[in-house]
Formats: structure tokens, sequence, C-alpha cells
């Protein structure tokens, strides 16, 4: 049995990995510190005694002794990351620190989540690793673009320096269950605005695109690449190909839940990326994945869980 660390375990994704890990017969210990995750998001975990859940920051060091670790802990929606900025890049870079001297003191296995946002906004569609990106250093998005990026640059050299065994995942849009519904990203918003009836806000035209992928699928590439040889380091890109216009999407999600909400189009915010569409053929080569869920069924999914949290009058 492997002991494993998930830091924003209580996270929207960081919560599916946590199930995951503990279905295939692992003790998991969460770590967060609630800022975008919620306790409640692993509240159907508490009872197993193979998992625990830790409040903590990882801009702090932590010692804890682990044979995996997956670090996850960084608020992922422009709104979240905006907010303060400068304590979204402590916690990339300083959390990646942290996390790289434990696995470095512990020689354990360390994932990293990282983004498609590394590509910026890119010139090069779609995108494959070997593109280095076009990101504005000192616009709204940097703290957690460049914060990303910099994390990315620590574990390759954490890897080159110390020998560390580091796995990097840059993860495109992913939606699902989970997602918080005031987070602000364009699934749940979304769907929340469909399901309670409001206009539904298009930022800019709406002709802006990005490819979706529904969390499962996201999570079997994590445990995929986690479990490749260690010769394998990534980066790779995990994400759906499927890409979509924003006014595509919001048409999507108007048919599914059969609202009668508007389009409505707002301004635009700084730096949003025009188009983003992940090129997976080394994921599909190295790790023999591809996603499986269409944008349909995991919109279905999504709406459900939505509309049961809403009738249960959480936020
Ligand atoms: P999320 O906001 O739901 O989860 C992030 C978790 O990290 C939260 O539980 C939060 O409380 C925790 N956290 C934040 N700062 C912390 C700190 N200093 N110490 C400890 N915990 C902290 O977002 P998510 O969508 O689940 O994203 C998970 C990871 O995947 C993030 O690193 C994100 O950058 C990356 N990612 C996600 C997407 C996506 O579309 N969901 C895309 C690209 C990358
Ligand atoms: N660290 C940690 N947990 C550990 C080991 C290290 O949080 O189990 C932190 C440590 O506090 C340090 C960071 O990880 O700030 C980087 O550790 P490393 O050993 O690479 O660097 P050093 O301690 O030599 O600065
Ligand atoms: N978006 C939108 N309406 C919303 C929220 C987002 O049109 O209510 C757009 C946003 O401008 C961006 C896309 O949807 O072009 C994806 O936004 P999100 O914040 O989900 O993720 P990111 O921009 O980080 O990919």
């Amino acid at each position: 049995m492997k002991r494993v660390l998930v830091t924003g375990g209580a996270g929207f994704v960081g919560s599916h990995l946590c199930e995951r890990l503990l279905e295939a017969g692992n003790e998991v210990l969460c770590v967060d510190n609630y800022y975008t995750g919620t306790r409640r998001n692993v509240a159907h975990l508490l009872d197993n005694p193979c998992f625990e859940l830790m409040r903590h920051d990882v801009t702090f060091p932590l010692f804890a002794e682990v044979d995996e670790i997956y670090n996850l802990a960084c608020p992922a929606s422009p709104i979240h990351y905006q907010f303060d900025p400068v304590q979204t890049t402590k916690t990339s870079v300083h959390g990646a620190i942290n996390m790289l001297g434990l696995a470095k003191r512990r020689k354990a296995k360390i994932f990293q989540a990282s983004t498609s946002e590394v590509y910026g906004d890119p010139s090069v569609h779609p995108q494959p690793e070997e593109y280095w990106g076009n990101v504005n250093p000192i616009g709204i998005r940097s703290c957690y673009d460049e914060g990303k990026r910099c994390a990315e640059t620590l574990f390759f050299d954490y890897h080159r320096q110390h020998g560390l065994r580091i796995k990097v995942a840059r993860i495109f849009n992913t939606y699902g269950p989970r997602m918080h519904p005031n987070d602000g990203r364009v699934v749940s918003n979304f769907i929340v605005q469909a399901l309670r009836g409001e206009d539904i806000t298009l930022y800019g035209d709406g002709g802006q695109t990005r490819s979706f992928c529904y969390v499962d699928d996201l999570v079997e590439g994590f445990l995929r690449l986690m479990n490749t040889d260690d010769t394998v380091t990534g980066p790779i890109n995990l994400g759906n190909p499927g890409e979509f216009t924003m006014k595509e999407l919001a048409q999507k999600v108007v048919a599914l839940t059969g609202a009668k909400s508007k389009l409505i189009h707002l301004p635009l915010p700084a730096d949003d990326p025009r188009q983003r569409q992940p090129d997976i053929t080394k994921a599909k080569a190295i790790l023999d994945w591809t996603p499986t869920v269409d944008l349909d069924t995991g919109l279905a999914k999504t709406i459900t869980y939505f509309d049961g949290l809403l009738k249960s009058g959480a936020d």
C-alpha cells in the first residue's frame, strides 16, 4: 500500500483524484487550505480509515512521510487567482519548492498539475508540448501563468540537479461535478445561470474557443502518467481535443437544460486567449490515453450535479 499526498485535494479535480486513489487501494493524505476548495468535496471520504485530511498552506514547509505526491494546490479560476495575485504566485512557486523539497527528502515521485496557460494566447494551433508559448509576463493572468511556468522550471531543475522523479501534466480546461458554483469558470457559470433562468454571460463576441475535458478522463490521465517508468517526465498535454466556441457552449447548455435564458455579451477580460486546443499525440502514444466522455455527455452529468446542489440550497 502506497501513502500518497494530494495537495489541493479538497478542490474540484483533487477530490476526484483522492477518490480514485482510495479506490485503487492507496492511503491518501489530502492537504488543503480551503482557499477555493471545501471540506464538503471530501466529506464522503472522511469515514475511510485510509483517508486523512489536513488543513495546511503549501507555501509553508510540510513534513509528511509519503511515497508519492500530486501537487494540485493552486486556485484555478481567473477570478480566484486574480483576487490575491501575490498569494497565487507564492502558492505556485513556494508551494512547488516545498513539495519538491519534500519529494527530495522522501525520494518520492512527484506530479505537477501544470496548465495549458503556459502557452498563453497561442500563436500555434493546436498546442503541442514543444511550443514555448506566448505569455504576457506583466498582465492580470501572469500571476497564474508565470507562477505555473516557474513551477515547471523548478520541477525540471530538481529533476536535473537532484535526480527527482517528476511527472508534469499540462491540463486543458476541465469540468464536471464539484466545480464551485461561484468560481467564475465558463462551464459552471453557464450551467448555474441556465438553471436559475438568468442571462448567460458571453464575454466578448463569444467566438473564442476552448476544449473541455470531463474530470473522470483527466484523472485517468493523471494515474497513467504517474505510473509511467522513471524516464517519462512530461510535460504531457492532458485535455479533450474537441474545440468549441463559447457561443456554441452556451447554446449546448441552453439546449440541455431547456432554459429560457438569453445570451448577453459582456466585455472580454484582458489577455483572454483567443483559441485553445490540445495536441494529445504524446498522451496517446506514451500513456495510451484518450478522452472518452464527449461534451454533451459530460455537460449532462455536470448539469445533474449542479441541479441537485442548487435545489439543496448549498452554494
Ligand atoms: P480548485 O480551485 O477547485 O482546486 C485547487 C485547490 O487548491 C483548492 O482546494 C484550494 O483550496 C487549494 N489551494 C489553493 N491554494 C492553496 C495553498 N496555498 N495551500 C493549500 N491548498 C491550496 O481548482 P481545480 O480545477 O481543481 O484545479 C486543480 C489544479 O489543476 C490546480 O493546480 C490548477 O491550476 C490545475 N488546472 C486545472 C484546470 C481545470 O480546468 N480545472 C486546468 C489547468 C490546470
Ligand atoms: N521541505 C519541506 N518538507 C520536507 C523537506 C523540505 O517542506 O520534508 C521544504 C524546505 O523547508 C525547503 C524546501 O522544501 O524550504 C526545499 O527543500 P530543499 O531540500 O530542496 O532545499 P533547502 O532546504 O536546501 O533550501
Ligand atoms: N467566459 C465567458 N463567460 C463567462 C465565463 C467565461 O464567456 O461567464 C469565457 C472567458 O472569457 C474565456 C472562456 O470563457 O474565453 C473560458 O473561461 P474560463 O474562465 O473558464 O477559463 P480560461 O479562460 O482560464 O480558459
